[in-house]
């Protein structure tokens, strides 16, 4: 094979590409040999001068290079990219997230080592997704892989904003195999139907990375109260509802959103839901003064810190919320708080509560440190895929 262009990095800067962290950052780059394309194959070299790793070069992204293979005789062929989806592929099939009417995600980025590749599949419908250059490049032979070893009916090309910013990628959602069914696509989770919509839906149209955590929170929901702050399609909602909560109240800021989460409701004949459309911020002061209280709550806002320099902000702004939801909570209550921002940690996050819990004069127990689910990998290398948080508590 022919020699590649070669990113050497300076000294005292391998330590994360040696570690197999698959982001290699535009300042721990020294120099270039060769000059590699956007999107095209490197091998990087150490400063004293070992073979480090190959990866996928793009000089508009921060992240210079994205790393794949540790093996000098490994290359990013077509079979290696095909090797590694039928790895993740493998992973869920055999976690049995593989039935006729469920959803999962197949492909989870940095998580199974395809950094920058993100596949969802609803049934048979398939939503791909690009957060690398590199990686869209090879849509062709991506999407390829993906119809050779599972047939699916359809696959949709769903575009995240600020891609074209971040790395340089031109797209815009489209249909790429198959005939997009009319509406929204109905999958079975925890035995509760939800319908997804894939093309205005968040993410690719669901929230995949919180089933076990609602199945979780729903073994607490027998006799009580409860209250699910954005609540998105109902996924909290619905799982309380069904475990035999008393009722449940669900707020979310988004219309749409509301309107799925009350066809869900209907759809699983679910009526002790009320759906309120508020800024979560404002709800929670006008409950607390309206001294209303609750027997289990569900905090599960938005990503707050979109990077390192955002986890300040982003922990006021948890923290803020935290407290809110501690003023409403009953003696006794259990508090489900959520952080899906891979720059917050568990620790952190278990911080914020603490120090929301003094705020509020109230004492906090921990009863579980939840995470994601194994279709959610975590790459023991990269702890940014470690993303999200769900922390279950009892307040007295
Ligand atoms: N709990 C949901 C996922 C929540 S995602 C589930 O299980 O599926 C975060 C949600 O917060 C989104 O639906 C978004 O519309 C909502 N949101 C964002 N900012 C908000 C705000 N200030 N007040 C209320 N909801 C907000």
């Amino acid at each position: 094979m022919a020699e590649l262009p070669r990113v050497y990095l300076k000294t005292g800067r391998e330590g994360p590409a040696f570690g197999r962290h698959p982001w290699l950052f535009s300042g721990a780059v020294d120099r270039i040999e060769g000059k590699p394309a956007n999107g095209a194959e490197v091998t990087v070299i150490s400063g004293t001068g070992a073979f480090v790793a190959h990866g996928l070069y793009n000089a508009n992204s921060q992240i210079r290079v994205r790393l794949y293979s540790w093996d000098q005789e490994v290359r990013l062929t077509h079979d290696f990219w095909h090797n590694r989806i039928a790895c993740a592929i493998h992973l869920r099939s055999s976690l049995g997230l593989m039935g006729q009417e469920t959803g999962c995600r197949l492909v989870f980025s940095e998580g199974d080592m395809l950094s920058g590749l993100v596949v969802d599949r609803y049934r048979d419908i398939l939503a791909v997704q690009f957060t690398s250059l590199g990686l869209f490049l090879q849509q062709d032979l991506i999407v390829d892989s993906l119809v050779t070893l599972l047939q699916p009916a359809v696959v949709y090309l769903r575009t995240e904003k600020g891609m074209r910013e971040l790395e340089g990628i031109e797209a815009q959602d489209q249909l790429i195999r198959g005939n997009m069914p009319e509406g929204p696509v109905t999958i079975v989770e925890n035995n509760i139907s939800f319908l997804v919509d894939l093309h205005t839906g968040h993410k690719t149209g669901y929230y995949l990375d919180q089933r076990d955590n609602r199945k979780a929170a729903a073994a607490y929901a027998v006799g009580r109260r409860c209250l699910d702050i954005c609540c998105y399609s109902g996924g909290f909602s619905l799982n309380l509802a069904k475990a035999g909560a008393v009722e449940v109240t669900a707020i979310d800021s988004s219309e749409n959103a509301l309107a799925l989460a009350g066809q869900n409701a209907s759809l699983n004949n679910l009526r002790n839901i009320t759906w309120v459309r508020s800024d979560a911020f404002k709800m929670l002061d006008k409950m607390a003064s309206d001294h209303e209280s609750f027997g289990l709550v569900v905090l599960d806002p938005p990503r707050f810190a979109q990077s390192s320099r955002g986890v300040d902000q982003a922990l006021k702004g948890y923290t803020q919320l935290n407290s809110q939801a501690l003023k409403i909570c009953a003696e006794n209550a259990i508090f489900v708080s959520c952080s899906c921002s891979g720059r917050v940690s568990d620790q952190e996050l278990i911080r914020v509560i603490s120090n929301a819990a003094a705020r509020e004069n109230r004492n906090v127990q921990i009863l579980e440190v939840r995470g994601q689910p194994p279709d959610h990998p975590v790459l023991a290398s990269c702890p940014e895929s470690a993303y999200l948080k769900c922390i279950i508590c009892r307040v007295i």
